[in-house]
């Protein structure tokens, strides 16, 4: 017969849920500054890829700003000297001294040529004879003739004198501003060939050099459908044409790769831009932050089980500890509270009535003669009574807070908080005549005697007094001739 009340679990307990619960709330927080430390390797990557992409723009923008500044001041020079009325006088090889002196003799810089107004070359820095050449349609003359403002030319690639490069262009111009010509210079292609062959370059790296116009100048790798095209359409090559340096990220249409872009901007009228492979860039990281998210979600799912298991090991065990701890305040034999729950329980229940200021009522019950009986019919049949009995008690008090115990041996109790006297009388009778009613397999039916006592708590009475009360009135039953219900009063006195 179970126990209704189960006052005897702990008030408190770890529980399972909130294991779970901080389990969660610790794997949740392990993946907050794992993401954390994972991002911010990103954005070293990341830092340390424009740093060198930005690094590596600087010195092509560099070097190419060296040499077309050296090979701008030989046509300048030239350009200059043009004008100069000496010129006329001297001979055809101190023309070609003085003009040319400081011409580049670089492996990738072509001749220095001088056409005259009408486009024709006059004079080459490589011979004293030049070959018979017009160029007066060509746009690096063009250009000049149009506009007298127009300083250092760059052509786009093309073929020039058999070799495929860019003309540089100068205007030559009399003091009063007349058009007497243009200066030309060449750069062979390989010259930038070069300057990428030098570099430590990854394979997807891509180096692009634009006109400020956005022409596409060079390109590694070369792309003969792009060098020469008018970009600055494309917005990433807007930006890059609009600010002194920067950095951006977008998919490339001619390989469809995703690359982080650099360019430098320096006062020469070339850009230097250079884009490498986000998957480059990201590679090492991504690898490393695989791995470090699968050891994580590893780690996280061994964490997850094994919190499982031990939550539901808890579980097991807080129910484990229940049942021992309600079998250790039950009667084995009727599955009543026993003597020691008893006295928890009326103490606590005498606590209550105090504070509630209420009254609580207490039944000793006590088989008749039992003694007699089991003698009779034997233990056996004994225990089978006592259990009877109990099953009849448990059944008259089934409010929460009611407790039947079994007191001792074939001695029981009632505990009934709230109830008057008179009340407690009332169920003292009815379990009595419950009880006194049932017949087993023509053996005498066992009577009960029930002394039922009650008290209001206060400072003049005690919970020991409820229970002599109860106590003196059983005996009174006793005494009066058994199976009979015999309140507490100023008659207990006599009768004890
Ligand atoms: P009274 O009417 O005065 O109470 O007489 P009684 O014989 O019931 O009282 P007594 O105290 O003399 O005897 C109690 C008997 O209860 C003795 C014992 O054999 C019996 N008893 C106590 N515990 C158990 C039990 O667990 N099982 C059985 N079968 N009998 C028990
Ligand atoms: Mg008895
Ligand atoms: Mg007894």
């Amino acid at each position: 017969m179970p126990i209704a009340r189960d006052d005897f679990k702990p008030t408190w307990r770890f529980s399972p849920r909130w294991l779970i619960a901080a389990a969660v709330t610790i794997l949740v927080g392990f993946s907050l500054i794992c993401a954390s430390v994972l991002f911010s390797m990103r954005r070293g990557d990341e830092k340390l890829a424009q740093q060198t992409l930005s690094n590596l723009a600087s010195s092509i923008d560099a070097e190419i700003a060296r040499n077309l500044e050296l090979y701008d001041m030989s046509m300048r020079n030239v350009a200059a000297n043009m004008t100069s009325p000496e010129l006329v006088e001297v001979s055809r090889q101190v023309r070609q001294m003085v003009l040319f002196d400081y011409a580049a003799t670089a492996r990738h810089f072509g001749n220095i040529q001088v056409l005259d107004a009408g486009g024709n070359v006059t004079l080459d820095s490589g011979t004293l004879d030049p070959q018979q050449q017009n160029f007066a349609n060509a746009e690096f003359f063009t250009v000049h003739k149009r506009d007298p403002l127009f300083g250092l030319y760059i052509s786009k690639p093309m073929q020039h004198n058999g070799a495929y490069g860019i003309v540089l262009s100068r205007r030559i111009a009399a003091r009063d501003g007349l058009f007497l010509g243009v200066v030309t210079g060449f750069i062979h292609y390989s010259y930038f060939n070069e300057i990428v062959a030098r570099l430590q370059l990854e394979p997807s790296d891509m180096i692009s050099v634009l006109r400020q116009d956005g022409v596409l100048i060079m390109r590694a790798p070369f792309n003969a459908k792009l060098v020469g095209r008018d970009l600055s359409r494309l917005p990433a090559v807007q930006r890059s044409l609009a600010a002194f340096s920067g950095t951006y990220t977008s998919e490339a249409a001619s390989d469809g790769v995703k690359r982080v872009y650099v360019w430098r901007d320096s006062s020469h009228p070339l850009v230097v831009m250079v884009g490498r492979s986000t998957s480059v860039i990201y590679g090492q990281w991504q690898k490393e932050a695989l791995q470090i998210a699968g050891a994580m979600g590893a780690l996280g799912l061994i964490a997850c089980v094994l919190m499982l298991v031990l939550a539901r090991e808890m579980k097991k065990s807080a129910a484990m500890e229940d049942e021992m701890a309600r079998l250790a305040m039950t009667d084995g034999l009727t599955g009543l509270a026993n003597r020691r729950r008893f006295d928890i329980v009326i103490e606590k229940e005498w606590q209550r009535a105090m504070r509630a200021q209420q009254p609580i009522a207490l039944l000793m019950i006590d088989a008749d003669h039992f003694k007699a009986f089991n003698d009779r019919y034997g233990h056996q049949a004994g225990d089978l009574v006592l259990c009877g009995i109990a099953w009849s008690i448990a059944r008259h008090g089934k409010r929460a807070s009611d407790c039947a115990a079994r007191y001792g041996g074939e001695e029981f109790a009632l505990i009934l908080p709230g109830l008057t006297l008179g009340d407690a009388i009332d169920l003292g009778e009815r379990i009595r005549r419950e009880i006194g009613g049932i017949e087993r397999d023509g053996m005498t039916p066992t009577t009960i005697s029930v002394g039922a006592a009650c008290l209001v708590p206060s400072a003049h009475n005690s919970m020991m007094e409820l229970i002599n009360k109860a106590d003196t009135a059983l005996y009174a039953a006793k005494s009066l001739g058994r199976n009979q219900t015999y309140p507490a009063s100023a008659r207990n006195s006599l009768a004890a």
